[in-house]
């Protein structure tokens, strides 16, 4: 593989693989963060006198449109995106008004350096899912150099994320400049942490987080557990936990896991106390509890101040920080209070030197919400790619690059 950096595009034209698959409603997108970190890699190639062709998906048009029959391809259109990404770049982005075909393959084959060329949403094709080799192959005819910058897909073996790199040689195909920014920040996390490595994990459920937790087993010297998933652990330890959110089918599981962090010597902090509330409405009535002994007809809603403390202490003292799920329900301003300590803490040691990545979901919209997101080290733009990682699977779309 070649460095996107480093390559001379003069006289190449790149087929890039964007996620575009930006929230837009009645029209008008919402946040256009993926568009903007698609800009450097596509500034580059035309800064070096190169052509770029632009591949993305956007929603799930098959599976919708068969769901929902009132719904039509229009509505699953990159066409609406064209307007912005021109005046992002500042020059006239042109279209094809489908990923295949004559008209896409014209207007490829006349592209002049300088110019960027929009392919319409490669999942009106079911090939594309499925990664079939000749849609692939079709693609790869639109460019002689191939760049992924579509981490958000990359835990996908799609056509246009995977299979389609086998058709250019090792020195034609690439990361983006985007892709390499958050692999170099995972590979860094999970491969050259500097110890004490804290990873953070919270969010609502056990199940959703249990091959996580098991593969940092083997990396970090802490783990921070909150949220949701918290009080699984406290019930399966013979907690009362009241109304708490509580996976019951996985109750061994959380004892296996206790039993294992134990075993290899991992620090396991689990909070002590929660801000619990008397049903799950944002004007709730609130109190506080040991979470041993949460009352019926109560339930946790975030951690409380003894687990703030505890947490903000472990987290200062750590050099390497990963965190994947808020500590409560920040969604709703009485239950954000815990979140946002996490959040402060994080910052904290990033002044101080350690390097810290948020990864996945609800945490990146937590220190986006708290205005925190250029405080910590790096903020991953791939939620379920990013979570795959550190599950220690192989990425297709990595993998394909790397050869
Ligand atoms: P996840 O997608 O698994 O990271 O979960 C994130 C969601 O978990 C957020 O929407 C939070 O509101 C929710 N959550 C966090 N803590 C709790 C809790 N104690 N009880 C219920 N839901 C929670």
């Amino acid at each position: 593989m070649s460095a996107c950096a480093q390559f001379n595009f003069n006289q190449h034209q790149a087929l890039i693989r964007v996620d575009f698959n930006v929230p837009i409603k009645d029209g008008i997108i919402g946040d256009d963060t993926r568009i903007r970190a698609a800009l450097p890699t596509i500034r580059k190639v035309l800064a070096d006198g190169g052509s770029v062709v632009l591949m993305s998906h956007w929603g799930r048009p098959i599976k919708d449109m068969e769901k929902k029959p009132e719904l039509t391809k229009a509505d699953f259109s990159l066409s609406r995106i064209i307007a912005h990404l021109s005046s992002l770049l500042g020059l006239e982005v042109l279209f094809a008004a489908d990923c295949m075909g004559e008209d896409a393959q014209n207007k490829a084959a006349n592209l002049q350096p300088g110019q960027v060329l929009l392919l319409e949403n490669l999942r009106y094709y079911k090939e594309e899912e499925k990664g079939d080799p000749e849609f692939a192959q079709k693609l790869a005819k639109y460019g002689d150099v191939y760049i992924n910058d579509a981490f958000g897909t990359a835990h996908r073996a799609h056509a246009s994320t995977a299979i389609i790199a086998q058709y250019f040689s090792a020195a034609h195909r690439m990361f983006g400049m985007l892709m390499e920014s958050e692999v170099s920040a995972a590979e860094k996390v999970l491969l050259q942490s500097e110890k004490p490595f804290t990873a953070i994990v919270g969010g609502a459920k056990v199940s959703d987080k249990i091959m996580i937790i098991e593969n940092l087993l083997d990396k970090a010297t802490d783990i921070i557990i909150g949220g949701g998933m918290a009080y699984t652990f406290f019930k399966a330890e013979g907690g009362h936990i009241g109304n708490s959110l509580c996976e019951n089918d996985r109750l061994d599981l959380a004892l296996d896991l206790l039993k294992k962090a134990a075993d290899k010597g991992v620090n396991i902090h689990l909070p002590a106390d929660s801000i619990i509330a008397d049903r799950f409405a944002a004007d709730a009535n609130t109190s506080t509890s040991l979470n041993t002994t949460i009352p019926d007809g109560w339930m946790g809603l975030d951690i409380g101040t003894m687990a703030c403390d505890t947490f903000h202490h472990v987290i200062k003292k750590s050099k390497t920080i990963l965190w994947n799920g808020p500590m409560g329900v920040f969604e709703m301003e009485k239950f954000q209070h815990g979140t946002k300590t996490i959040a402060q803490a994080v910052v904290e040691a990033t002044e101080h030197g350690a390097f810290s990545l948020v990864g996945g979901g609800d945490s990146v919209a937590a220190v986006n919400k708290f205005g925190m997101a250029d405080k910590v080290s790096y903020v991953s733009t791939g939620g379920g790619a990013m979570l795959e990682f550190f599950e220690g699977k192989v990425l297709p779309g990595i993998a394909a690059i790397k050869g």
